[in-house]
């Protein structure tokens, strides 16, 4: 296939539409010799089923992995890190890729207990896993769905699975974009296959599936997540990581250039309904975010949602501070290790949901 292709099929059949996906792609004439290590990155951010929209379905690796081993590919690695907060051993165990691994022979490496080595991405020193410069050929495995801080996450963040824990947090202290935009500028899948099955619109963790049952298939990043924007109804300008990429020379974000091939009708996807409303955005001016990590941020945002149903959230007295951005600062509301200065202080590393929401509610009702 070409740079500027997605080719994108519909149906329930996961494992065959994937198969039938790569065939039409002709994945064949992009791989190396067959005694490449080819390492395959999907995303399981944290231990939540397939089907609640966060994590990458099974049974589309499945259908890889078999059109690899049928092809002649014998050395392949599943290649993961969840992230801050949750174990990558727990999120293979609940989103059964035991099994996958077990059933295909194919080994499941964890990033999170991996050793690490700094590169330099575009100007930028990053710490990235050593499994980056072990496998000679990535196939970048997103789940397009949204992100509470960064509207967006699809092939570019998805990335963020291959750095150790402390480079996350890193990230969240820079902002996420740039760090994003300038490790995708050194870490260059040669395949992306993007699950647009039941991507969450808008939490990176899942919980509020929306079904397109959908599989596409691309070579370039910056595309796709300019693709994944359109079809989440974001406008691109609004998810800065995705043009500050292609102006390291990542891709192109350019759809009226795109040749969109679609191998069946959208009819086969079955259920399709509309896009929910942006709920993060109905909640998240209660909160002074800075720096935030996912895992934290992502807690908050659901309490919140319970407090508003509550009518408890509009009696907040303030901001509820959270973010590494707030650390060694002091004030009236924190969530977060972050924020212990804080006359009021909601503890944990991250702390979970029902903390949050039990501290907040405690705090507003007291
Ligand atoms: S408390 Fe601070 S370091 Fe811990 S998860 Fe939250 S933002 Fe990150």
């Amino acid at each position: 296939m070409k740079r500027n292709q997605i080719i994108e099929i519909y149906g329930t059949d996961y494992r065959r539409m994937t198969k039938e996906l790569l065939a039409k792609a002709d994945l064949r004439s992009h791989l190396p010799g067959k005694v490449a290590l080819i390492g395959i990155k999907p995303n399981l951010v944290c231990p939540s089923p397939a089907n609640f929209g966060a994590t990458t379905h099974p049974e589309i690796v499945a259908g890889l992995i078999e059109f690899l081993q049928e092809a002649g590919y014998q050395n392949l690695l599943i290649t993961e890190g969840s992230w801050v907060g949750d174990k990558t051993a727990d999120a293979y165990e609940y989103c059964g890729y035991r099994e996958l691994c077990e059933k295909y022979h194919v080994p499941f490496f964890d990033n999170q207990k991996d050793r690490w080595h700094e590169i330099d991405a575009a100007g930028m020193r990053l710490k990235v896993c050593d499994v980056v410069d072990r496998v000679d050929f990535l196939i970048n495995m997103p789940v397009l769905k949204g992100h509470c801080q960064t509207r967006v996450t699809c092939a570019l963040k998805n990335l963020k699975g291959l750095l150790p824990n402390m480079e996350k947090r890193h990230f969240h202290q820079m902002g996420l974009h740039k760090p994003i935009a300038h490790l995708a500028s050194a870490v260059r899948p040669d395949f992306i296959l993007v699950d647009h099955i039941c991507g969450d619109p808008d939490f990176e963790e899942g919980g509020n599936p929306l079904v397109r049952n959908c599989i596409f298939a691309a070579l370039d990043p910056v595309l796709v997540d300019a693709y994944a924007c359109k079809e989440l109804g974001v406008d691109v300008s609004d998810v800065p990581y995705i043009g500050m990429a292609e102006r390291l020379g990542v891709g192109s974000s350019d759809l009226a250039a795109a040749d969109i091939i679609r191998l069946n009708s959208t009819s086969e996807a079955k259920a399709t309904p509309p896009l929910s409303e942006k709920r993060v955005l109905e909640v998240s001016y209660a909160a002074d975010e800075c720096d935030s990590c996912s895992a934290c941020y992502a807690s908050l945002i659901p309490a919140l949602y319970c407090l508003k149903e509550e009518g408890l959230l509009e009696k907040l007295p303030c901001k509820i501070a959270i973010g590494q951005g707030h650390r060694g600062k002091t004030g009236l509301l924190g969530v977060g290790a972050c924020t212990s200065g804080f006359d009021y202080n909601i503890p944990g590393c991250p702390p979970d949901e029902d903390a949050i929401y039990e501290g907040l509610k405690a705090f507003v009702t007291r």
